[in-house]
């Protein structure tokens, strides 16, 4: 046992599921333990925390229902097994969630669509979509498409990147392993268990074999390298053990469990990521209403904006200007800059209208922006993006 980690206090959870919990080789689906899962995660939900859970099994699934022979599986026969296993998985996700009444939605990622920004922040506005209506989001790689150049390949980093992506101040890794041991204890038995994770550090970093079973592709390794990519930007993170029933009341009630400390917090971390590391590629000139309301924490809409400049796509970097000529934020784009022009000034309502298709309402989301304009002078200004390099 550890000390008990309530999961009441975080506002957004992702919870990765390694392919051995729910799945048995010859018995197939495990029911039961996806049920009590379920259980769970309604549980969580009506506490108020938003849940996505990054689902495994797919390939193990489709191996089961087609009765493949254990042992290394060719890229096409995986990805056959995926396609088969995959719809039998989020149909059984759909199946048990709809106990507790909630809606399951399932999304399958391939590695572009974390890593171009267009195609991530597509991707994020329909998970959180998902989120606001209530629903659960069942995310998956595509392994039917995924080939091994262009992957993941293992869901440990998959779901580390979703939580970044939807800004989750906590992971979870279930797997069959209950935490992080100073060397693998199979191995070693003078291996000791680590419960509290401060950083990410090299020697920490050596503590993680490079262990995967048949089932999981995922070791230590990979779960080390998602609690840095989860960790960096603000998302704490636990490794425990899938191994029994009712895993995320065993981590309240104390079962053993490893907890990383998140560096920072996810908003800060993020427009971090967004002031300090992009070129703007196009200015959006603002009015002063614009400028009232982005200091109120609102999102730009497009009647505030006055004129377009630069050639941009969607999910670019832009300047927000204010009237002085002074930049007051930067963000990322909702629309393509030709586009933006013209809908600038123009109602959200009448964005439909003018473009043919229904647009997202802000010009740029106010998750999306940071400001930059409050230091004053713009070499101040320049002396503070560059601290953030
Ligand atoms: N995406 C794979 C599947 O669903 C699992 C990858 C992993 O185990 O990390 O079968």
């Amino acid at each position: 046992m550890t000390s008990r980690k309530p999961l009441g206090r975080y506002r957004r959870v992702v919870i990765k599921i390694g392919s051995a919990l729910l799945v048995d080789r010859k018995a197939g689906l495990k029911k039961a333990w996806l049920d009590a899962m379920c259980a769970d995660i309604s549980g969580l939900k009506a506490r108020g925390i938003d849940v996505l859970v990054v689902s495994s099994g797919a390939i193990a699934l489709g191996r089961s229902v087609l009765d493949l022979p254990s042992g290394a599986l060719k890229l096409e026969e995986s990805q056959a097994a995926a396609a088969v296993g995959q719809i039998a998985l989020a149909r059984a996700w759909s199946e048990s969630l709809s106990r507790g009444e909630i809606v399951a939605g399932q999304i399958l990622l391939t590695l572009g669509d974390t890593e171009e920004r267009r195609r991530y922040l597509n991707a994020r506005a329909t998970i959180n979509q998902l989120l606001k209506i209530g629903a659960v989001p069942i995310i998956n790689e595509n392994d039917t498409v995924a080939t091994s150049e262009i992957r993941y390949g293992d869901n440990d980093r998959l779901a580390a990147r979703v939580a970044t992506m939807t800004g989750a101040d906590l992971l979870i890794l279930l797997s069959d392993i209950d935490g992080l041991y100073s060397a693998p204890p199979h191995l070693d038995p003078n291996a000791t268990f680590l419960e509290t994770i401060a950083e990410i550090t090299p020697e920490i970093e050596a503590m993680a074999g490079g262990a995967a079973s048949e089932l999981s592709r995922g070791g230590m390794r990979t779960k080390i390298d998602a609690g840095k990519i989860a960790t960096t930007s603000g998302c704490a993170m636990i490794i425990a053990s899938g191994k029994t029933d009712s895993p995320l009341s065993a981590i309240e009630n104390g079962a053993r469990s490893s907890w990383f400390a998140p560096s920072g917090t996810p908003v800060t971390a993020r427009k971090t990521w967004i002031a300090g590391q992009l070129q703007p590629a196009g200015e959006l000139h603002v009015d002063d209403g614009a400028v009232t309301a982005l200091g109120a924490g609102k999102s730009l809409l497009p009647a505030g904006v006055r004129s377009v400049s630069g050639l941009f796509s969607r999910g670019d970097t832009v300047a927000i200007i204010g009237p002085a000529g002074r930049e007051i934020a930067r963000g990322l784009v909702s629309y393509d800059a030709e586009d933006a022009r013209r809908i600038a000034g123009r109602k959200s309502a009448e964005i439909e209208a003018i473009l043919g298709y229904p647009g997202r309402a802000a010009m740029v989301h106010r998750d999306d922006m940071v400001m930059t304009g409050q230091a004053g002078s713009k070499s101040e200004r320049q002396k503070k993006d560059a601290s953030y390099a």
